[in-house]
């Protein structure tokens, strides 16, 4: 029978969860919901020593704001399997240690820290470097090398040990990945991992094999880091007798840095100009300050499609996909091998297509706050109108990544200039343009109708009766009606500004540029 697909991210909470961990998890969300199946989130915390406060609850909090919500797991609402909490597992993983060691497939080793230390400087003095292995093991103080009885004096007198997979001494393991195919290593290239650590806890690898099978996952997608584990976990499956259910493997590629060099790490921090963490991080021992995407004003769908395409690869050019669509969509077939680059200019260019699309009135409320605060606009005031500010949104919305960008950018649609771009008035300033901009106030003024058609025509045919070619004055009306040269689309900010806020700013802005010639030439003079 199928069984049903089942998978889960299964974090450390020793420190914020860098984005290459949210695609992990985004990646295991989609295969999970293509097929019907589960999301488990399940936090491994049997290292105490690298346990960082505040790490587990900043998973969470991330994986909540991108929407990648779990079935089953801590923060989730737990499932049938709790808890889903390595640290509260601890009863589970022993007895699966020692039925290795009871089947021949583990055994104990009592070396201390101080010994193995000295054989690995004496190894490193030697140039070559030491490892716990089918070789070594031989001649190390362990229950392969010491009598049954000696065994069982040491473990009765409370001698420190650790339990150490037992690892072939010729054999070639082959793991299944589903994107990278057969990966084959041969055991003498593998050490003989501790899987129960001598204060009576897991180490990663047994826990995990033990849970995965407990929480019946049939499919295990992680990063590339965790290959290298996989055939030791393979053998794990097979020792304990659960090879008949062992998980399907995927290993993720790497995100890279921008340049490629190298993989993207939570130490890249905001060192490379952008943020590596879902959210605002501190930390907790250092105070340090790394900056998410959330604070950054990202919406987390524009987010999440950027870090599903990082990785895997549509059969279209498709770029833009709402999360059914990806779901949709998602195949772990289509998941490259090699590393992917992060584009942070693409990260942007995704939020702006998502910003485009969001609903006007969303925008526009999003909008009015940061209008009042920053122009200190009082309510009642025409510029807070629903009408006046979707204007405003819609002809800023080509020019603005963020939200937070519509104040700023558009601060000329709210306040009128003060300052006019002096390069520009310099270059096309003419004799006689004084008139014509006062003709053209008084054109204005005659307008019964001003929409951007009216203008239009009324700037060309005012242009026409004074010689003029539109060409000559549009760039200077523009700087008169917002004191720059570039921005916004003219006519559509006219109507906006409407008849008589235009005329205001036409006739003070001639007139600021009339007396600062004319103080410029007594200064020269
Ligand atoms: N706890 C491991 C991590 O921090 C999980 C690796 C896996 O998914 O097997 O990434």
């Amino acid at each position: 029978m199928e069984r049903k697909v089942r998978v889960r991210f299964a974090p450390s909470p020793t420190g914020p969860l860098h984005i290459g961990g949210v695609r992990t998890a985004l990646y295991n969300y989609l295969f999970a919901k293509k097929h019907g199946g589960d999301f488990i989130l399940r936090i491994e915390d049997t290292d105490q020593n690298r346990y960082v406060p505040g790490a587990e609850e900043y998973i969470i909090e991330s994986l909540k704001w991108c929407g990648i919500t779990p079935n089953e797991g801590v923060g989730f609402g737990d499932g049938p399997h709790a808890s889903y909490r390595q640290s509260e597992r601890m009863a589970i993983y022993r007895q699966y240690a020692e039925k290795l060691v009871d089947n021949g497939f583990a055994y104990y080793a009592f070396d201390s820290e101080v010994e193995l230390d000295a054989l690995r400087k004496q190894m490193e003095a030697e140039k070559s470097a030491f490892s716990y292995n089918s070789k070594t093991r031989k001649q190390l103080v362990n229950s392969l090398t010491l009598s049954a009885d000696e065994v069982e004096k040491r473990i009765h007198a409370g001698d420190s040990f650790v339990v150490r997979l037992q690892i072939p001494e010729n054999e070639e393991v082959v793991v299944h990945d589903l994107i990278r195919g057969e990966v084959r290593v041969h055991s003498s290239q593998l050490d003989d991992k501790v899987l129960f650590k001598s204060d009576g806890m897991p180490t990663y690898h047994l826990a995990n094999v033990v849970d995965d099978f407990l929480m019946q996952i049939t499919h295990v997608i992680r990063g590339e880091e965790w290959l290298p584990s996989a055939p030791l976990h393979v053998l794990l499956y097979r020792y304990l007798g659960w090879e008949n259910v062992m998980p399907k493997f995927s290993h993720l590629p790497l995100l890279l840095k921008p340049d490629g060099n190298g993989k993207l790490s939570k130490r890249d921090g905001d060192r490379l100009g952008f943020p590596v963490f879902p959210l605002n991080w501190k930390d907790p021992v250092t105070g340090e300050l790394s900056s998410g995407y959330r604070e950054r004003n990202y919406i987390p769908a524009a987010f999440n499609n950027m870090l599903a395409l990082l990785g895997w690869h549509p059969s279209g050019d498709q770029e833009i996909f709402s999360m059914e669509e990806l779901i949709h969509d998602f195949s772990l077939e289509r998941v490259s091998k090699s590393g992917a680059k992060f584009d942070p200019e693409k990260t942007k260019w995704f939020n702006q297509e998502y910003l485009r699309h969001e609903p006007i009135e969303k925008l526009v409320s999003l909008l009015k706050p940061m209008i009042v605060e920053t122009y200190k606009i009082a309510e009642g005031d025409k510029r807070l109108t629903n009408e006046y500010l979707s204007k405003v949104v819609t002809l800023l919305l080509d020019r603005v990544q963020f939200e937070n960008e519509f104040a700023e950018k558009g601060s000329y649609l709210f306040i009128a200039p003060t300052q006019y771009d002096q390069d520009i008035i310099t270059k096309k300033w003419k004799p006689g343009f004084e008139n014509f901009f006062n003709a053209l106030s008084a054109e204005y003024g005659m307008m019964t109708s001003f929409t951007t058609a009216d203008i239009d025509a009324k700037n060309k045919e005012t242009a026409a009766a004074n010689q003029l070619k539109p060409g000559e004055i549009l760039q200077l009306l523009r700087v008169l009606m917002s004191g720059s040269g570039t921005g916004v689309d003219l006519l559509g900010m006219m109507e906006l500004f409407g008849k008589e806020e235009v005329i205001t700013r036409l006739n003070t802005g001639v007139n600021k540029i009339m007396q600062s010639m004319a103080a410029k030439s007594d200064h020269s003079k």
